[in-house]
């Protein structure tokens, strides 16, 4: 299932030179989630990665398209974690440095109730590992139980996984 999920990746990412900023080479998986049989594929096989989970988080926004046939698929909830700035308050936020600049995520404060909850979380692309460890500490810190990390694509040279050390983590293509 994650041999098959990783060749639809490789066969439909588009990588972009110089974007959104010079020496970034971005992956850009628009035609992978627009190809049905691969966005099934790599749903499925993200999925797979925790099967006890109770409630998949997205990360804004190409994680929300994957979190939620995640959860589809594992008749569970879902949870949108949000680009500073979109939620109404209360909310827990966690501010982080990206490949490129510097950015903030929140979550609701305390609807919906995480403590204890197993959380599997899902993003597109892993680089420097900052927006999933952020998300990961936001999540921790109202109670949940991470049981999954899991991206598309994880560009190794950016040394993201070393700051997830601690967590499971599930990439269907490293490149
Ligand atoms: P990072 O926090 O450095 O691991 O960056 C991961 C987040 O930024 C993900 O939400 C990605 O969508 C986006 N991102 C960072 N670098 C890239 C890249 N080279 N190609 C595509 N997306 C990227």
């Amino acid at each position: 299932m994650l041999r098959a999920a990783a060749a639809a990746v490789t066969a439909h990412t588009r990588w972009v030179d110089d974007f959104p900023s010079p020496g970034v080479r971005f992956a850009d998986l628009t035609p992978v989630f627009a190809h049905g049989p691969a966005y099934s594929a790599v749903v499925a096989a993200l999925a797979s990665a925790a099967t006890d989970a109770e409630l998949v988080a997205g990360i804004d926004a190409r994680g929300f398209l994957l979190g939620g046939g995640m959860a589809r698929e594992l008749g569970v909830g879902v949870l949108a974690v949000r680009k500073a700035g979109k939620l109404p308050p209360p909310v827990q936020k966690c501010e982080y440095s990206l490949e490129y600049g510097t950015a903030a995520i929140e979550i609701p404060d305390e609807s919906p109730s995480l403590r204890g909850r197993r959380v599997l979380v899902v993003d597109d692309v892993l680089a420097t590992g900052g927006t999933l460890r952020a998300t990961l500490e936001l999540l921790e810190r109202v109670g949940a139980d991470i049981v999954g990390v899991t991206v598309v694509t994880e560009l190794e040279a950016l040394g993201g996984r070393a700051r997830l050390e601690s967590y499971p983590l599930t990439s269907l293509v490293r490149l």
